[in-house]
């Protein structure tokens, strides 16, 4: 994989040992609009902060998305600075505090809460009448499953929303506490491959609202069907392919909204992970490169037992009296910094030719790296965050 200029320019002047993310916003709203473009027209377009909140993507998203996802207070907190225009405000395990925070929020913001329990109704209720700007939908575990993806959290057993069989009961009790609810929030797939059966699922979801709307008595003005859109990190050709989302199933009333909130599909491919090459060592007849780096920055590929692909970027200078490590033509596994068996970044691939002092790039870096990372286990430095 060839890197973008702008990205090799930034690895020239960072310090060594360069261990590095690289965050390029540019491609961030690039991404918005892409997929803006392929939703149908007049959806609307949150970006999941919990994909990346570094505050510099965090801010182009709020600029160029309808508005910003979040699953906490600190979340909240910083899509309020970032000025969201909307915010959509989702989680299972939202504390009162967090109530609160959202609450008054509302006064300022537009914004919708995806309740996911009875008890919540309650917590929420108690807060008081909301602004009548705000919107609250009910989260739903509906029976059937969403589309393929890494990780279903609707159809199976999952500590998500509301199950489909509670619904009435539910819906009956923000009735009584006089908390209006305008839809349903059916966030149901992780990393989806497959575009054609996501927008089946989109149009399910929205035929579903309305027949559940009907019978609970809900005046349907919203459905938000998640996120979900997928990369195939090892086979790119593999990932979700916008242009393979066909809505002519969908069969949304006027004064309906339809809403997305992708995380992994905006953000993965606004950032790069750098990592210099410290040594080079065979044992047991395998070769391993340790990198100043490793899971601990970027959990990922530990997380889902992949190899994540990336790129050599030859470092000619060579400040030292003594011979170059170097290897060629033979696979390697690549290791990072941390004391267990576990910091692997890749395994088994086959390299050209590497030297200690190169550096690894690793792409689609910018969704759930460094922010699902354990950043202090071992107590190496963080790495440099460049942002373009
Ligand atoms: C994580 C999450 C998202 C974003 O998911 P992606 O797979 O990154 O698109 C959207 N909505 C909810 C409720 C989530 O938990």
């Amino acid at each position: 994989m060839s890197l973008p200029d702008q990205v090799l320019s930034a690895l020239a002047s960072t310090e060594r040992p360069v261990c590095a993310y690289i965050y390029d916003t540019g491609v961030a709203r690039d991404r918005v609009a892409a997929v803006r473009a392929a939703l149908p027209p007049g959806a609307t377009l949150y970006y999941a902060v919990k994909a990346n909140g570094h505050p510099a993507l965090v801010g182009a998203y709020a600029d160029t998305a309808d508005g910003l996802e979040v699953a906490s207070g600190g979340e909240l907190a910083l899509a309020l600075d970032a000025g969201a225009r909307r915010i959509a405000f989702g989680g299972p395990a939202k504390t009162p505090a967090e109530l609160s925070a959202a609450h008054e929020a509302a006064r300022t913001t537009d914004l919708t809460l995806h309740v996911e329990s009875a008890l919540e109704l309650r917590r929420l209720g108690a807060l008081g009448p909301l602004p009548s700007s705000a919107r609250v939908a009910l989260r739903v575990n509906r029976a059937v499953a969403g589309p393929a993806g890494s990780h279903a959290m609707t159809g199976t057993p999952t500590p998500f929303g509301i199950d489909e069989t509670q619904l009435a009961s539910v819906a009956s009790l923000a009735a009584s506490l006089g908390v209006p609810v305008c839809g349903f929030h059916l966030h149901a797939v992780s990393n989806s491959l497959d575009a054609p059966a996501y927008a089946a699922f989109a149009a399910d979801a929205v035929a579903w609202s309305r027949r559940t709307a009907a019978e609970l008595g809900i005046d349907l003005r919203y459905v938000n069907v998640g996120g979900g859109f997928g990369i195939s990190y090892d086979d790119p050709g593999r990932s979700f392919d916008l242009t393979a989302l066909d809505w002519s199933a969908l069969d949304l009333p006027d004064g309906v909204e339809l809403a997305f909130e992708p995380g992994r599909f905006l953000a993965a491919p606004a950032g790069w992970y750098a990592a210099e090459v410290l040594d080079l060592k065979r044992t047991h007849g395998r070769w391993f490169a340790v990198l100043r780096g490793g899971t601990h920055h970027f959990r990922l590929p530990a997380a889902w037992g992949y190899s994540h692909p990336f790129t050599v970027v030859r470092v000619d200078d060579w400040p030292h009296p003594w011979e170059r490590p170097e290897i060629s033509g033979v696979e390697v596994d690549v290791v990072g910094e941390l004391c267990t068996p576990r910091d692997v970044l890749a395994r088994r691939t086959p390299i050209d030719r590497l030297r200690v002092g190169d550096l690894l790039v690793f792409g689609q870096t910018g969704a759930y790296g460094w922010d699902i990372s354990h950043h202090e286990f071992l107590r190496h430095p963080h790495p440099d965050v460049i942002v373009l």
